[in-house]
């Protein structure tokens, strides 16, 4: 079994207070805690090797440059894509499905196209498909899910017959339910009618192994600070063919081959899409902290992580009133939930009083509130360095929080 007690002293903010308790941090679906090799390299970079990288003529610029590319290579080796240049560095998930929807899509898109995604994805992978298929007159079209979760495959197939999408584009996992989508099923499945497929990868990189070969999908992106890493830097992976073929996004510096009032030519990829100074001091940390989850028995940890769901599910089962939401399928350790007669923020908030950190509310995924019939939950997620002893103190925090709301 996983120990979570030995890696619990990599990460210094666990050792917190608040609010004068020992902190439960569950909310590692929104962002997870950084080991102390992510802080440490982000002040080691800062403090030593600082400089920007590409065509610097002095050493430090050449080392940035070193470190910056072989951090590329690290977020390649880790979802096993074919080749280091289909990595392109952003902002995070957000960036990423902005930049596939607005250079792919709308490079691609006809009046009464089909983009298909499904009803459970989080705002960012939605927003941005809705803005391209409105400016280039097409449509959106929703999956929904089973009864217990789940994307429903059958209805996909219909949708797929139906609307013979251009693009096809599903969450990995769900951020709001924890559901894992069979993304390899998804994707073989929207080939068989030659869609493009996109997966966000932003809750599963932390949780799944991930292999974008394997997997067969066009497109995956994921955001650092999901996966230890830190905030304002992701990546996007995308196939070369299709890379090369689209056009830039942002323009500026780096991105370009040549600037001239004749007229101007672009650079090869990945930095055709990577305009003006990256986050370079960012993209190197997230490589560290992808080295510590590579460190790690990776199949024990996700093993770990499912455990702390099910005790989690065993000990809130029974408290008077609760609905707990998908707890059927073999999900990430994602638990949300509601309370008859309680509110979701009022519990969260009161939660907070006795050190337990979760999260309330839509979860970015209002469409899917919508459809569950609900305005919000209250979720709790689980990381690495999460204990048994931490989800029993939760379970009891919450019983005693109810009694007091009631
Ligand atoms: N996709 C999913 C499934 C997410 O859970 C999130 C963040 O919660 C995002 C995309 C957006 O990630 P970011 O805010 O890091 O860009």
């Amino acid at each position: 079994m996983f120990d979570p007690s030995k890696i619990r002293r990599d990460f210094p903010i666990l050792s917190s207070r608040i609010n004068g308790q020992p902190l439960i941090y569950l909310d590692n679906a929104a962002t997870t805690q950084k080991p102390r090799a992510v802080i440490d390299n982000l002040s080691r970079f800062y403090k030593s090797a600082n400089s920007n990288v590409h065509r610097g003529s002095h050493t430090l610029s050449n080392r940035a440059t070193s470190e910056f590319e072989a951090a590329r290579e690290q977020v390649a080796s880790v979802i096993n894509a074919p080749y280091t240049e289909e990595v392109i560095w952003t902002r995070g998930a957000t960036e990423a499905a902005n930049l596939i929807a607005q250079s792919y899509a709308d490079s691609i898109l006809l009046p009464d196209d089909t983009i298909l995604l499904s009803v459970m994805e989080h705002h960012a992978n939605i927003v941005p498909w809705q803005q391209v298929a409105q400016k280039r007159h097409a449509h959106v079209a929703v999956i929904p899910l089973t009864p217990a979760g789940e994307l429903d495959l059958a209805k996909y197939q219909q949708l797929l017959i139906k609307h013979r999408p251009k693009i096809v584009t599903v969450t990995h996992v769900s951020n709001a339910l924890g559901v894992i989508n069979p993304v390899e099923k998804i994707t073989e499945m929207a080939k068989s009618v030659g869609a493009t497929v996109v997966i966000d990868g932003a809750q599963a990189i932390a949780h799944e192994l991930v292999d974008v070969q394997s997997i067969g999908c066009d497109f995956y992106f994921f955001s650092g600070h999901k996966c230890y890493g830190p905030t304002g830097i992701g990546a996007l992976w995308g196939k070369k063919a299709l890379l090369e073929q689209m056009p830039p996004w942002q323009c500026g510096g780096e991105m370009i081959e040549k600037v001239s009032f004749a007229g101007t030519t672009f650079n090869r990829i990945p930095f055709k899409f990577e305009a003006g100074t990256p986050p370079i001091a960012d993209a190197i940390a997230l490589a560290e902290a992808l080295k510590y989850l590579t460190n790690l028995d990776r199949n024990a940890v996700a093993a770990h992580e499912k455990n702390l769901r099910e005790h989690a599910i065993q000990h809130c089962q029974h408290i008077d009133g609760i609905t707990l939401l998908a707890t059927e399928p073999d999900n990430v350790g994602i638990l949300s939930f509601m309370v008859e007669g309680v509110h979701n923020q009022d519990l969260a908030t009161l939660l907070d009083q006795s050190g337990v950190a979760v999260r309330s509310g839509h979860h970015c995924t209002m469409p899917l509130m919508e459809y569950l019939g609900c305005s919000g939950t209250v979720r709790a997620s689980f990381a690495l360095y999460n204990s048994q002893a931490e989800v029993i103190r939760f379970a009891e925090v919450l019983q005693d929080c109810i009694t007091q709301l009631r």
